[in-house]
């Protein structure tokens, strides 16, 4: 098998609001996002594909095919609308980043030839975006920022080891790194709010556990989490996985950019 994808770019306004509901009530959930005259996004889509290689052609799918059935659709349906008044689908329903890429799947699954939808992940900004893979499941990823030092420091190894293994990052006075984690919630969207997660609270949760704790600090020095662990950013996600996952029961996955180069991934301790 084959993956591949494609992505592409649109702009829309959108207003989260229940038309039922009172001002109060709107503005309570949905916060500056129930503004009535809406405001805006650059989506960014990426459309993910699956099948196996054509022999002759050495290609799984013409690229333009995909254009055809994606690209077509979204400039018919989505691109430069206000989604609640000019798409009949976002009429009835809150255009949440989840239930964009719940419509975006349901529209074009099984419609691109010689190949099988495999993934959408919709970037409503670099902050925020939804993935869907398969039917009802869909997953929300927010990115969070803090600036720490930490020192490359195992207790369990001699000096020496620790040198060798560490090198500059064993500096007794530490370094620091713009860390950005990414924290994602995986459910099905709420029929009525679209949302599979309370995005006010998940900050407030990861701002209280994660941010208010690491940002600016030295983790060897300043936390209990790494007075005794190595603060490696192995253990700093699964000790952020740790922190979080009794407050977020539908915690997938924990991502973690030590540098822009460096990225760690964990889904928590009982996925392989
Ligand atoms: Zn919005
Ligand atoms: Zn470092």
């Amino acid at each position: 098998m084959l993956y591949l994808s494609r992505k592409m770019y649109f702009s829309a306004v959108h207003s989260y609001r229940i038309n039922e509901w009172t001002e109060e009530k709107n503005r309570a959930v949905f916060g500056l996002c129930s503004n009535p005259n809406g405001h805006g996004h650059d989506y960014r889509l990426e459309v993910m594909v699956k099948g196996t290689i054509d022999k002759k052609s050495g290609i799984v799918v013409n690229i333009m095919d995909i254009d055809k059935v994606v690209k077509s659709f979204v400039e018919k349906e989505l691109d430069g609308k206000f989604l609640n008044k000019e798409n009949e689908y976002f009429k009835e329903k809150i255009s949440t980043t989840e239930n964009i890429a719940n419509y975006i799947w349901k529209s074009i699954d099984g419609k691109i030839a010689g190949c099988r939808l495999h993934k959408i992940r919709l970037y409503e900004n670099e902050y925020l975006y939804s993935e869907k893979e398969d039917e009802e499941v869909v997953r929300l990823t927010r990115k969070y920022h803090f600036c720490t030092a930490h020192r490359l420091h195992s207790n369990l190894l001699t000096d020496d080891e620790n040198k060798g293994i560490f090198g500059k990052c064993n500096n007794p006075y530490g370094h620091g790194h713009n860390y950005y984690l990414e924290v994602t919630v995986r459910g099905t969207p709420d029929p009525v709010t679209g949302m599979i997660a309370d995005l006010a609270e998940l900050d407030s949760i990861v701002d209280q556990e994660i941010v208010k704790k690491f940002d600016h600090k030295h983790l060897n020095l300043d936390t209990e989490e790494f007075k005794e662990l190595n603060p490696t950013s192995e253990n700093m996600a699964v000790v952020a996985w740790d922190l979080l996952v009794p407050k977020l029961s539908n915690l997938y996955k924990i991502g973690l950019y030590e540098t822009e180069k460096n990225y760690f991934e964990y889904y928590g301790p009982d996925k392989e």
